[in-house]
Order: C-alpha cells, then sequence, then structure tokens
C-alpha cells in the first residue's frame, strides 16, 4: 500500500506580533524538508471552519522573514469556542487530509489547540504575543521587537521631555502584564513604572519622587504605565497639579505590534517552528513549544496553561533604585 504523504496546517491566531511570520517560514521549510506537505489557514481559526486554506511550498514563505504581522492573517474566531465550530474545523481537517496544526499564537489560542487536539487532530502552539504574558514561556515571539519600538519612542520623547523640562506619561502595551513596561522603563530610565504586579501609590511612586529628584537637579521625567491600568491623559494632569512640571501623556498603542521583527524574534522563532513539526512529524499532538531557562521545550497544553509567570521584581527593584 502506498504511504500517504502527511500534511500539516499552519495558523496565526488572537493578536499579531512580528516575528510570526519567521515562524510561518520555519514550519514550512522544515516541514517540506521532511517530506510533509503543508498548507496555510487564513484569518486563525475562522480558515479552518470557513476552509479558507492553501497549499504552501517552499517559494510561498520567501521574502516573509523579515516582515512584521503575519502572511496568514489572524483573527479571534468566535465559533470556534464552541463545540460545534471545533467539530467543523475538525470536519475540514479530515475533508483535506490534515494530520496535525501549528498554531501560533496566546493563551486563548492554545485552548482551541487543545479542544481540537482532544477530537483528535494533533495541533501544537508557539508562543506569539508582543505582552510576553504565557505563562509556561520565559519568551514570545514578538516581545523583543515590541520592546525595541517601545523604548525607540520613548527616547523620542525624552528628547523632547529634556528640552522642555517636562514629564511625559507613556502607556505601554501588555494586556494586563507588566513585561513590556518594566523592560521598557529599565532600558529607557523612567522614574517611575506603574505596572499591575506590584502596589503603587501614584503620589509616592510619582509625584513625591518628582518632587524629590527635582531637588537634585533633574528636570524631566519618563512615567511608564502599563495598558489599561488608568487614564494615562488624567493621569499627567494630576502629575502637573501637584508637581508643578509640565506633563503630557502619550499612548503608543498598536505602534508596537508592527515593524519589522529583531534578530532575537527571528532566531527564537525559527527553533521553534522547527521543534513544532518535529513534534507533528511524530504525531504528538496538545503540546506547545516554548522557551525555558534558554532552551527549547515542549509541555502538554493544559499543564502549560496551568502555570503562572510574574514581572521580575529584582529588575523592578533595580529601577526603582538607579531611575533617580
Ligand atoms: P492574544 O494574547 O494576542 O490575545 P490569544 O491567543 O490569547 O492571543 P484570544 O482572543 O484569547 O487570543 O484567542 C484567540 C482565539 O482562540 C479565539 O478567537 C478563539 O477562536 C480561540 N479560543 C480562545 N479561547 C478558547 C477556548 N476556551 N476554547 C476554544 N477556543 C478558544
Amino acid at each position: 500500500m502506498e504511504n500517504k504523504k502527511k500534511k500539516i496546517g499552519v495558523l496565526t491566531s488572537g493578536g499579531d506580533a512580528p516575528g510570526m511570520n519567521a515562524a510561518i517560514r520555519a514550519v514550512v521549510r522544515s516541514a517540506l524538508a521532511r517530506g510533509m506537505e503543508v498548507v496555510g489557514v487564513r484569518h486563525g481559526y475562522n480558515g479552518l471552519i470557513d476552509g479558507d486554506i492553501f497549499d504552501m511550498n517552499l517559494r510561498s514563505v520567501s521574502e516573509i522573514l523579515h516582515r512584521g504581522g503575519t502572511i496568514l492573517y489572524t483573527a479571534r474566531c468566535k465559533e470556534f469556542r464552541t463545540r460545534e465550530g471545533v467539530l467543523k474545523a475538525k470536519d475540514t481537517c479530515q475533508k483535506l487530509g490534515i494530520d496535525g496544526l501549528v498554531v501560533i499564537g496566546g493563551d486563548g489560542s492554545f485552548r482551541g489547540a487543545r479542544d481540537l487536539s482532544l477530537e483528535g487532530i494533533p495541533c501544537v502552539g508557539l508562543p506569539g504575543t508582543i505582552d510576553n504574558d504565557i505563562s509556561c514561556s520565559d519568551y514570545c515571539i514578538g516581545f523583543d521587537t515590541a520592546l525595541n519600538t517601545a523604548v525607540e519612542a520613548v527616547d523620542r520623547l525624552r528628547d523632547t521631555s529634556q528640552s522642555h523640562d517636562r514629564c511625559n506619561v507613556v502607556e505601554i502595551m501588555g494586556n494586563g502584564a507588566g513585561h513590556l513596561s518594566l523592560d521598557c522603563g529599565i532600558a529607557c530610565g523612567a522614574s517611575a513604572i506603574w505596572v499591575n504586579e506590584v502596589d503603587f501609590d501614584v503620589d509616592v511612586s510619582i509625584v513625591q519622587r518628582i518632587l524629590d529628584t527635582g531637588k537634585t537637579g533633574k528636570h524631566h521625567f519618563i512615567v511608564i504605565v502599563g495598558e489599561g491600568i488608568t487614564d494615562v491623559h488624567s493621569l499627567a494632569r494630576y502629575i502637573e497639579e501637584r508637581t508643578g512640571v509640565e506633563s503630557r501623556a502619550t499612548v503608543l498603542g498598536h505602534i508596537q505590534r508592527g515593524g519589522s521583527p529583531t534578530a532575537k524574534d527571528r532566531i527564537m522563532a525559527t527553533q521553534l517552528g522547527y521543534h513544532a513539526v518535529e513534534l507533528l512529524e511524530q504525531g504528538i499532538g496538545n503540546r506547545v513549544v516554548v522557551i525555558r531557562e534558554n532552551h527549547v521545550v515542549d509541555f502538554d497544553i493544559l499543564e502549560a496553561l496551568q502555570m503562572k509567570k510574574g514581572i521580575d521584581r529584582k529588575l523592578y527593584e533595580i529601577a526603582r533604585s538607579i531611575n533617580i
């Protein structure tokens, strides 16, 4: 009997992150190198439900390594959260002979990957989010690029802040997690970093700090605030009222999600994509491939979803003592 070639699919889901294309490229090329067939699924799980799927070859992923976004498009798919949706996706996979899937996205996407794995379609998740908030992984694809983008933007604000003796309040993305804010605050020498993970008193940690450091001859200040914590425009007005230092607010927003991925993101994404294909080749699914202590490892999805990760408290304390 003729041996059927293994066929795998790849999709991106949830928010986009720079480096997703590098991961797609690694998946496609690793699979082809192992004699497997590969299909691309567009718009996340929607593509599995609607059959928006196409064959991929070596050239399908040419010239994408350095490009931000995702050539497969990404989406949030309400229907896939229902059993009917998952069964439709399973049906599509069976009709097209898809033996396994690589899902690049965040926690929510991993939950979907688990549901489909439990229905008999092996899925492997790869962590892709600029928020770096996937607990099982020390690192998520897109974080380094977003961090460098944020740092560059804050450096620009610092120039004008310095020229005018101002305080600049900058909102950084993170979806409730403080990783991007903390690292950006360290790299930019922010006078204060407000993240959800620490108790924070505006009067002590911002107002008093500005007044105290002002006495040492410092006249411009950067305050980093994690997304969703407070209205940064109101905060800037409050700081100005209390300190007398002219204050402005900036929301960096989706700027942080775009742009060419850094070398680090390309390398990480390439390693993770390669490992995912190794698992699927063996028919192993219901796994996430992540970075732990500088190694590529994989975990059961449920086990991975139950892990916890906080911010680096030591780093936070260092920032508080140095950025004065
Ligand atoms: P980001 O970190 O960018 O938000 P994410 O993968 O966590 O990425 P979600 O919107 O939570 O983003 O999930 C992406 C998609 O995964 C959802 O639109 C849905 O299709 C699927 N999904 C999420 N949660 C579940 C679930 N509990 N069961 C099945 N599918 C899910």
